[in-house]
């Protein structure tokens, strides 16, 4: 089902387009030696080169050129073996040099694509446009003192790859699951940690909107996004706003606008500028960036399995439906996770097990799948357990706390607690007797025809044997009793 806009004069068509920002995993800048961990003190991190020193020469930094052809790679992309940096020239206080190096007309990776995966299980591809390098610039930061602002250079000169899409996407739903597939690739491949709240990962959000059919109409940009879901409420909000604009007779005005996620809107923040105002040319300072066809060849052949790829094998080899594997894959962790549990055993129930009752824990406790309380063995010898007939699956839902709660492995929790399953029939009968006998009005109506009831008797013999016995044996006794 599309996604539309109801407004006076009819029903309107969201376009948008991502420029996503990603800071390279490398432990030094794009351009200099110097440090890229976040978090140190202020302008400790900074080289001669980083605050533009007279004379000062950038060299570029071979890791993070490998960074940019993995993701290129990665994103299925056309790998350009020549690009070059130019120079993008602006003014801003945390910009030492007066101009940022970044690629404008020769970027290193060119078209490419990532697959997005709806909420209703359908897919849908998403053209990628380009990939280029480029550097961060410093902070200003406006808290620390009462009449000054201050700068911090530790970010400036950080490796950045700028991820362009094309205007292919068509509802809040869908950037939403763009940023998230782009962040689940750049994670696999170990490019970028995605941490959208340290900044390590941040949208800028073209939105425009248009009746069905018509010609692309004028956009706008929502800079520095910096969570997914508001990704998500920035498009539904600038959105809904140019249908106002449009609908009062207006013209929406290119411009570049920010989020206030307070108040859910987007407010303007500078009339956009072209290309041309910020006078590209080629860094004189940096030679062409030539590759080397065979090395870009061994970056590829020694990718890791990408999500796609692991969520096909998964639906291939465990037989789970395109939500559940999408949902295992999502992160590596839980891929790897899920495969120990579910390697030689039943597929299904390991998924069922790890997305139902570990994802609960995991989210009530603020813990990640790395450090859970629950290993991926102690799940499997449970499940071992269950198929083996020495618990009941109701009882493991009891063992699967237990281990969350107290890490022990699960033999030792159905040891000390008493779990095991009761088919001692002995036992069984004496249970169905006491619960038949408790119950002699129940038992005159179910042999007067109300079927229903066999359920209640279950569940009361159940009771009684505090849920350890056999549900077929139970059964068994309850309906030979019964009749
Ligand atoms: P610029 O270089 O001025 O930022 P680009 O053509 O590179 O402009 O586009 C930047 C982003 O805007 C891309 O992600 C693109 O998909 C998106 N975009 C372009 N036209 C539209 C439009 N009419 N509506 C929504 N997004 C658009
Ligand atoms: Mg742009």
């Amino acid at each position: 089902m599309a996604y539309v806009i109801e407004g006076s004069t009819g029903a309107w068509e969201v376009v948008i387009g991502l420029e996503v920002h990603a800071q390279i995993i490398s432990a030094s800048k794009l351009f200099s030696g110097a440090a890229t961990a976040f978090g140190a003190e202020p302008n400790t991190q900074v080289s001669f080169v980083d605050a533009a020193f007279p004379g000062m020469l950038p060299v570029i930094n071979r890791v993070c050129v490998a960074q940019a052809v993995r993701t290129g790679l990665g994103l299925r992309a056309h790998i350009n073996l020549v690009s070059r940096f130019d120079r993008k020239n602006y003014f801003y206080p945390d910009l030492p040099p007066g101009y940022q190096i970044s690629q404008f007309a020769h970027p290193i990776v060119g078209a490419g694509v990532i697959e997005i995966e709806l909420a209703d299980g359908s897919t849908r591809s998403i053209g990628v446009t380009r990939l280029h390098m480029e550097q961060d610039a410093g902070k200003s930061l406006h808290d620390q003192h009462p009449g000054k602002s201050c700068i911090d250079l530790n970010r400036a000169g950080v490796a950045l790859m700028e991820i362009v899409s094309e205007p292919d996407l068509r509802s809040p739903e869908e950037a939403g699951a763009y940023v998230r597939k782009l962040r689940s690739i750049l994670r696999y491949l170990g490019t970028c940690d995605g941490n959208m709240e340290e900044g390590s990962l941040r949208a800028d959000v073209n939105v425009s909107v248009r009746k069905h059919g018509e010609p692309y109409r004028t956009r706008c940009e929502v800079k520095n996004v910096n969570s997914i879901r508001f990704v998500m409420l920035a498009v539904e909000a600038e959105a809904m706003r140019q249908v106002a604009v449009w609908e009062a007779g207006g013209t929406v005005q290119q411009e570049t606008r920010l989020f206030d996620s307070g108040r859910g809107v987007t407010r303007p923040m500078r009339s956009k500028e072209d290309a041309h105002d910020y006078r590209y040319f080629p860094d004189p300072d940096l030679f062409p960036l030539v590759l080397d066809e065979d090395w870009v060849e061994q970056l590829r052949r020694a990718l890791p399995e990408l999500p796609d790829e692991k969520r096909a094998r998964f639906m291939r080899d465990y037989g789970l439906s395109a939500y559940d594997a999408g949902v295992l894959v999502a992160e590596q962790a839980t891929a790897l996770y899920f495969e120990a549990v579910a390697r030689g055993r039943d597929a299904k129930q390991a998924a069922n097990w790890v997305t139902g009752d570990l994802f609960a824990t995991l989210n009530r406790s603020g813990r990640t799948i790395e450090d859970s309380p629950v290993s991926a063995a102690s799940l499997g010898r449970m499940l071992d357990l269950v198929a083996d007939g020495t618990i009941n699956g109701r009882i493991a839902k009891d063992v699967f706390d237990a281990m969350a709660e107290t890490g022990l492995a699960p033999d030792a929790i159905v040891q000390q607690r008493g779990l095991r399953q009761v088919t001692d029939t002995g036992a069984i009968d004496a249970a169905v007797a006491a619960v038949l006998a408790a119950n002699p009005d129940k038992v005159a109506e179910f042999r007067g025809g109300k079927d229903k009831l066999f359920g209640f008797f279950v569940g009361q013999v159940m009771r009684e044997m505090r849920g350890k016995g056999n549900p077929g044996l139970v059964n068994e006794a309850l309906k030979q009793a019964l009749t």
